[in-house]
């Protein structure tokens, strides 16, 4: 029989087959998949399972958008007019002037457009397949049709499948049909000519598993299947701006209106009043809005963000949504979970409490290394059947595996499962032989909102049993006997003593140990399928467990950095109240304060859960919607919440916060797709860095507008004054655009690379609703302007006045302008600290590097004869360098004098 090639592939009805038939269309089997060879020959044929990358605008293309600009219009009339008024020079000029800028914008452009895309592929899809026998992950692209994928509620569906077994399945397909209420989905074969949206024995790729588990072969992959057909990828290609980047390009289209509006006015004083020869002040009003309007402003924006980004990737925060970089910057409350991101998620059972005894675990971590205690004394597993029984119970009713690898033990699956799988290996028994002898027969999987996990096991002997564990007070409620164990031998069931076992409970959550409690249930033999109405009553108890999962070393760290930053830190977490407040005393959060849990918030409306939520750090047996509540509550405080998720119902309380944050190791991927930023590692160290990253970047964006605005404003300030009040002109419009050149694109982007400052977390959020450009912002734009045309404008004079002839007075005037914006750039790297450190003129090391290839730059103006013949300028003396020099460092002085005033005034503010 042959496989279907791709093309058939499409025009099978594999919803209309049965799952037998589909299995032997695709040549495999549900029980083994695919074998290693066979997955590697389909592989060949049908190419990896992707779909083609959204076409990008091509090179020639980009570069030449970079002329579609109306500044470059202008320039380019300007270039006209001169060359029909033969100024040759200054049509050179004018044109080198349009394509550096061009060029300049197009590779700023391509550096902004590669970081953004380096950013969107970091998050690889993986699936979870049956091949040669054995479950495995895979990379999503390597899927071929006839694999075997086993999928569980929150997953995303990598590939067209035909279901072969579901439970519960739902799916939602909203990408697909854009019916947003999740579907039901079965094995059931449906009719042939049903719509995509009636398909239920179908999953498609890129839709997610809302709810249950469902097992199935891959029909078509890549381009085949039905989202490679409609190809909604553009739909999923994620806006590149933000509301900063959205006000800066406004504020970029006021501020060219203004310089076009200042440039005109004068333009018209010149000639009107001051008598100027109109085809010189063409010139300098073309030279003067070239310099002044920031064009470059939004790419080099976006060159910071992305910078920023990039960064925070390289330490396993990825940002999903580019907005959530500057809102991680004013974070005011994160809400974290507990296991996993603040605990190591590295499970042991510590504690094992029978009817009759409380038996001690030792060994740490998933080796099967230790022993049992009871008071102190060893015991060994085979002389305490009760142990024994608990045991077996928690291998059997249990997903986890786990292998000895050279790196020591590791884990498949959940957590705090493998502990149990540790404990077990520790009584020791053999895995491999109990599900031999007890094969399980159905399951209910674990999921948060029920709290327990559930097993039907046939014996082959004809007994059938349900196995049960979970949270103890879910557990003991279907409990009515416990089963004891005399010192003579036969366990015999006796009523159930509630009160020894919730002290017990207690007891163990006290220590900071998640408890499970493991019950048993006869049922007829006859029963088959397990349904949650199986779940009700007549268990019997065998026991609890008390696991450890210790917090991270690094997050306790960095629980305190957030505290010191003005972050308050909130758990929420599906453990018990008392293991929950424990834990949280281990990591500094809620200390002697109470815990709430998730029934006493549902008890609470919203107006009193807003006034609850200020004075609680740990929130206990939460449930997802309670998180969202959680979020709303803060939100209507004025609150900007950080919400860690990983499960599928975590989605809603993701989006709805300011910076949903999904876990990338153990998140689903629908918890992936809810939020704005994924931690690749799953710990909440990562989330404190990039809050300290986000304020950095967002620094790093006023550092840059308060360097460029005062550079570009006292350029235009030196040409302005001199007309006004009718002086000779200090800059000659081809110098204009030469310093224009030489700064304003180059210089100011090594501030795009600034890492964060040190004190960044010791500084409260930033409100809000704070305008990026504050009084603070105006006053030193003006004082800074205002500096460098008077001491470029005042050294002007001076020279003329002291005999010096009008090229050397105007070559040191550019210096001048050049030399004050390298050193200003220098000021710029702290907006309130002081740079005079070592740290402060080194630690970027792209602003020492920029300022040298600006100065190499400027002295070839100087110096180079053809750029003398160009420009007009001269050589100038050593003395004359060293008074340029003396006006650069005066500005620099004069800058950091104003923040020490200005630190020293906060100082005292902050004191009264
Ligand atoms: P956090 O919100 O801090 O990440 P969590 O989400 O891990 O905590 P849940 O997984 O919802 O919390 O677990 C809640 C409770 O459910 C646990 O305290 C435990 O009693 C029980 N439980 C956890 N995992 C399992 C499992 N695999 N099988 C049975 N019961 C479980």
């Amino acid at each position: 029989m042959h496989l279907p090639p791709s093309t058939d592939a499409r025009d099978t009805p594999w919803h209309a087959l049965s799952a037998g038939e589909a299995l032997q269309r695709l040549q495999t089997d549900d029980r083994h998949g695919l074998a290693h060879a066979e997955v590697a020959r389909r592989l060949a044929r049908f190419g990896p399972n992707r779909l083609p990358a959204p076409p990008r605008r091509p090179a020639w293309l980009r570069l030449l958008q970079q002329f579609h600009n109306v500044l470059i219009y202008v320039m380019l009339a300007a270039a006209t007019v001169t060359a029909a008024l033969a100024h040759w020079i200054d049509t050179g000029v004018l044109l080198g002037a349009v394509i550096v800028n061009a060029i300049i914008g197009f590779l700023q452009e391509g550096k902004a457009e590669s970081a953004l895309d380096a950013i969107r592929h970091m998050l690889s899809h993986q699936a979870t397949v049956l091949r040669g026998g054995e479950r495995q992950l895979v990379a999503a692209d390597q899927l071929v049709p006839g694999d075997i994928v086993i999928l569980a509620s929150g997953d995303k569906v990598p590939a067209d499948l035909r279901i072969l077994t579901a439970r519960s399945l739902r799916a939602d397909e909203a990408v697909l049909t854009g019916e947003s209420v999740p579907c039901d989905k079965d094995e059931a074969a449906v009719a042939a000519d049903a719509a995509l949206g009636d398909r239920r024995s179908m999953l498609y790729s890129g839709t997610l598993v809302a709810a249950g588990t469902a097992l199935g072969t891959v029909v078509a992959t890549g381009t085949n299947s039905e989202l490679g057909r409609i190809s909604t990828l553009l739909a999923q290609v994620q806006a590149s701006t933000t509301p900063l980047l959205r006000q800066i390009a406004q504020f970029s289209r006021w501020l060219a209106l203004a310089i076009g509006l200042f440039v005109l006015a004068t333009f018209a004083i010149g000639v009107l009043w001051r008598a100027q020869a109109p085809a010189d002040m063409f010139m300098m009003a073309v030279a003067l809005a070239a310099s002044a309007i920031p064009e470059g402003l939004p790419a080099i924006m976006t060159i910071t963000l992305a910078m920023g980004v990039r960064r925070m990737a390289q330490h396993n925060a990825i940002i999903r949504h580019l907005p959530a970089v500057e809102t991680l910057g004013a974070v005011t409350v994160i809400c974290s979970d507990k296991t996993g991101t603040l605990t190591c998620n590295e499970m042991t059972v510590q504690r094992v409490v029978t009817a009759d005894h409380v038996i001690e675990v030792t060994g740490s971590g998933y080796a099967p290394q230790g022993g049992f205690l009871i008071g102190g004394v060893p015991i060994t597993a085979q002389e305490h059947p009760a142990l024994q029984s608990v045991a077996q119970v928690a291998l059997l009713c249990n997903d986890a595996t786990l292998h000895d690898g050279p790196q020591g033990w590791s884990l498949t699956g959940d957590p705090t499962e493998g502990a149990l799988v540790t404990l077990a290996l520790k009584a020791g028994l053999d895995a491999t032989a109990l599900h031999a002898r007890q094969p399980r027969i159905d399951a209910i999987p674990f999921e948060s909102e029920h709290r327990f996990m559930a097993t039907l096991h046939h014996d082959h002997a004809g007994h059938a049993v349900i196995l049960v564990k979970g949270a103890p007070e879910r557990v003991l409620d279907m409990c009515n006997a416990q089963r004891q164990w005399p010192a003579d031998g036969a366990g015999t069931d006796a009523p159930l003593q509630h009160d020894y076992w919730r002290r017990a409970a207690n007891d163990c959550a006290a220590r900071a140990l998640r408890v499970l409690a493991i019950a048993i249930k006869r049922v007829p033999a006859q029963q088959h399928a397990l349904q949650f109405a199986d779940m009700e009553g007549g268990f019997t108890l065998l026991g609890l467990l008390g696991s450890m999962d210790p917090p991270r070393p690094e997050a306790v760290a960095a629980v305190a950095e957030c505290q010191a930053a003005g972050v308050r830190v909130k758990m929420i977490t599906g453990d018990h109240g008392e293991t929950a407040r424990a834990i949280g005393a281990q990591l500094g959060i809620g200390l002697g304060r109470p815990a709430l849990t998730g029934a006493e918030i549902e008890l609470l409306d919203d107006a009193a859960l807003r006034d609850v939520v200020a004075s609680v750090d740990v929130f206990a047996r939460a449930s997802p919607e309670h998180k969202l509540r959680l979020v709303q509550a803060l939100q209507s405080r004025g609150e900007v919440v950080a919400m860690t998720g990983d499960g599928v119902n975590d989605a809603p309380a993701l989006k709805r916060a300011d910076v949903g944050v999904a876990m990338g190791r153990n998140g689903t991927e629908a918890a992936k797709d809810a939020a704005a930023m994924v931690l690749t590692d799953d710990n909440f160290a990562t989330l404190g860095h990039a809050v300290r990253e986000g304020r950095g970047i967002y620094d790093n964006v006023r550092k840059f507008i308060l360097f460029m605005l005062p550079t570009n404003g006292g350029e235009a300030l030196i040409v302005f004054a001199a007309i006004a009040f009718g002086l000779l002109l200090p800059l000659t419009a081809a110098q204009v655009l030469w310093i224009n050149l030489v700064t304003s694109s180059t210089l100011g982007v090594a501030l795009a690379f600034e890492p964060a400052e040190d004190d960044v977390m010791r500084r409260p959020p930033r409100p809000p609703q704070e305008k990026l450009l504050s009084g603070l912002f105006a006053w030193r734009v003006l004082m800074v302007a205002v500096c460098m045309a008077a001491a470029s404008l005042g050294l002007f004079l001076w020279e003329l006045s002291n005999g010096a002839a009008i090229e050397t007075a105007r070559t040191m005037a550019v210096s001048a302008v050049v030399v004050m914006e390298m050193f200003y750039l220098l000021n710029s790297r702290h907006i309130e600290r002081s740079v005079l450190s070592r740290e402060g003129l080194l630690g970027n090391p792209k602003v020492p590097l920029t300022i040298a290839l600006c100065a190499l730059l400027q002295l070839g103006f100087v110096h180079l004869p053809w750029m003398q013949a160009v420009f007009g300028s001269t050589d100038l003396s050593v003395q004359e360098w060293s008074r340029v020099l003396l006006a650069g460092l005066a500005v620099f002085t004069l800058a950091e004098l104003e923040k020490a005033a200005l630190r020293r005034w906060r100082a005292r503010r902050a004191h009264r």
